[in-house]
């Protein structure tokens, strides 16, 4: 969806991408991400992330329009979703992105992150038979979910991912004699036309995905929103079994139960960081043994499940 939009987008940005690449090993273009406390490497600036996920919005929302789906047509829930999105993004690691939700009026349970703010969220989310959501907290672990994939930076992190891999392949194909400007640019191209497939719905790994659910929860709890819905959602889903499987592109996810055990297991440290965020733990809740104490050097960047 969209390859041809972005090419050119992406095309200027990788360019000191791929000088970097050329120039020298992408190993030691790899660096910590302050976010996740792992070892990777990402070719793009935060800016390019804002520039290319910008683009790929608009270019979203007029293929959506054209195809008749309504946008943005329920005034209650849009206003939900931004006071959501913007208490979320407040406590995230990077507040300042352009954070931006769109409401697509099509029954698809899903919702999804480009890279740098913009995302967009499917009706069908909120279906009470097939759907994902049924409180404001449910939503808001959603949301946090894909505020942390945009904070992680995954999309561009396996972008620069595949470039490296395609471009090691070419350079050792064509040679550094042929590094003409035309040449390049034909290069570039073949490189980046990849890019549009997996920008918008790209198959994040499931390291990626317990990353997200991880520092959503942190993000949730911090805006003050119930942490227990978070991995109330997987358990419904696991407990509910295929009828949601067939139904939602989270089932391209980890399991469901799977999901459900990592969250749970960080639960009593997320209601450490509502209780903080809100001066008390919610009515119904009691710390279980050793809690508050074993929640203070807990690290929620180099945690691992
Ligand atoms: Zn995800």
């Amino acid at each position: 969806m969209n390859a041809l939009t972005v090419v050119s987008v992406a095309r200027n940005m990788v360019v000191t991408g791929i000088l970097c690449a050329m120039t020298i090993s992408l190993a030691s273009c790899a660096t910590m991400d302050p976010i996740t406390a792992r070892r990777t490497y990402n070719l793009y600036t935060l800016q390019d992330d804002v520039e290319l996920g910008r683009q790929v919005s608009e270019a979203n929302i007029e293929e959506m329009k054209k195809a008749g789906v309504r946008i943005n047509d329920d005034p209650v829930r849009v206003a939900q979703l931004r006071e959501i999105t913007e208490r979320i993004a407040y406590v995230s690691d990077y507040p300042d992105l352009p954070y931006e939700v769109t409401l697509f009026h099509t029954n698809i349970v899903n919702a999804a992150a480009a890279p740098g703010g913009a995302m967009m969220v499917f009706e069908g989310l909120y279906d009470p038979e097939i759907g994902l959501v049924r409180d404001e907290d449910e939503l808001a672990a959603v949301m946090a979910h894909e505020i942390a994939h945009i904070n992680a930076r995954h999309v561009t992190e396996r972008l620069s991912r595949l470039m490296g891999l395609q471009l090691a392949t070419e350079l050792i194909a064509i040679g550094v004699e042929s590094r003409r400007e035309d040449t390049q640019l034909g290069d570039i191209l073949r490189t980046v036309s990849v890019v549009g497939a997996v920008l918008w719905m790209p198959s994040y790994s499931r390291q990626n995905e317990y990353e997200a659910d991880r520092l959503g929860l942190l993000y949730m709890a911090r805006a003050g929103y119930d942490p227990r819905a978070a991995p109330r959602i997987w358990r419904r889903v696991y407990e509910e079994g295929d009828r949601r499987d067939r139904a939602h592109i989270f089932s391209t996810h980890p399991a469901s139960r799977e999901r459900y055990e990592a969250l749970n297991e960080l639960l009593p440290y997320a209601m450490e960081e509502y209780a903080r965020a809100t001066g008390s733990y919610p009515p119904d809740y009691t710390p279980p043994p050793g809690f508050p104490e074993k929640a203070h050097d807990f690290d929620w960047r180099r945690h691992r499940p």
